[in-house]
């Protein structure tokens, strides 16, 4: 039956998210959440914004928090866009400065919704291989394309790329948008920041759900030359001016000035990422060389589908993509030091249990 409401989300394949299922005492190592709680200054402003102030529409600006954002990353504020986490900044990236008669380049094995977006918004797009060692190599970006999207660290490989590569790519294509999603960077990635003077055409982007530990107040904003962001803007102006509530407004201002915390919190996952690789590796994985709050690791004793399932049934939740050439690996969060060791217990159980 051909009913209307049919014909556009009928052809739309979803991004489909890790699940957040109510399990007694799970392991949720699934959807690349900290660990650990956000910065107690931000949960303080998020409930002093919990007030009868609550009756007037927000700052459609987000003016404090691109001051704040700006001033902790050396630029100016006309530099900041600010969205409802950077899913979306990513989709009024795609919608706004993406869509060209040239092709959008992205690696065949990058984030899943790039292909979403490109979908919903009609972005022609070509994707680009991965090497056998699942790293972007930037000559295979040197062809014909109207904008190109990298996550640098990659996800859900967690493999970084070079600041002299990323460079080298923008170099390539000084006139066309270059996009570095860079969701996962302050868990050892360099930041194309040092790199945005000189280069208009490239827009960083960010997200406060990861290494700020703020998922679910969703924000996430971009950095870039400030004729981008005022594009931007204008796509944002155009579906929604106030995607940012009070309270996120002010949990993301104050976790962006809560600086110690951060870095504490990042450092304590970096950690953790050294014990639960090694950890994994003495059980017989092959882990992926990770920058960011997550590892990729395969096994070969198990398929990466009979790896997810058995841990879920010891309620540990890792993430498996079944999809070409990635469909053995497992992603799986870094969590508590308990958390690792619940993982690595139940991966001993499964392969004493084969
Ligand atoms: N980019 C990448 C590479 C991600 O893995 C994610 C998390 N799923 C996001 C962007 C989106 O994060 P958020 O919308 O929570 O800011």
């Amino acid at each position: 039956m051909n009913r209307y409401w049919t014909d556009l989300a009928g052809e739309l394949t979803p991004y489909v998210p890790g699940e957040q299922p109510r399990i007694a005492d799970l392991v949720k190592l699934n959807t690349n959440e900290s660990p650990y709680g956000p910065s107690p200054l931000a949960l303080e402003a998020v409930r002093a914004a919990a007030s009868e102030a609550l009756r007037l529409y927000p700052d459609p600006e987000a003016g404090e928090l691109r001051e704040t954002l700006a001033a902790y990353h050396g630029v100016d504020k006309s530099q900041i866009f600010v969205g409802n986490g950077s899913d979306e900044v990513l989709a009024h990236t795609f919608a706004g400065l993406l869509n060209h008669d040239l092709p959008l380049l992205f690696p065949d094995i990058t984030y899943s919704f790039y292909p979403v977006y490109a979908k919903l918004f009609g972005v022609a797009h070509e994707t680009v291989a991965l090497d056998a060692a699942m790293r972007i190599g930037i000559a295979d970006y040197r062809r014909p394309a109207g904008a190109i999207i990298l996550a640098n660290p990659n996800a859900p490989t967690g493999i970084v790329l070079s600041l002299s590569d990323i460079a080298s790519l923008i170099d390539d294509h000084p006139d066309i948008p270059v996009v570095v999603d860079e969701a996962y960077v302050d868990f050892g990635g360099e930041s194309a920041l040092a790199l945005l003077a000189g280069r208009p055409n490239l827009l960083i982007i960010r997200t406060m759900s990861k290494s700020r530990a703020l998922a679910g107040l969703r924000v996430g904003y971009a950095i870039g030359d400030s004729g981008l962001i005022e594009a931007l803007t204008r796509v944002k102006d155009s579906f929604n001016s106030y995607p940012l509530g009070r309270p996120a407004q002010a949990g993301a201002t104050a976790s962006v000035r809560d600086d110690a915390f951060f870095r504490a919190g990042v450092e304590k996952v970096v950690r953790g990422r050294q014990a639960m690789t090694e950890g994994l590796i003495a059980l017989g994985f092959e882990v992926l060389p990770s920058s960011a709050n997550f590892v990729f690791a395969r096994h070969t004793d198990l398929s990466g589908a009979d790896w997810a399932k058995a841990l879920r049934a010891r309620a540990v939740l890792v993430r498996h993509f079944g999809k070409p050439r990635i469909s053995d690996y497992l992603r799986i969060t870094v969590g508590t030091e308990t958390e690792i060791g619940r993982l690595l217990d139940a991966c001993r159980d499964i392969l004493h249990n084969r």
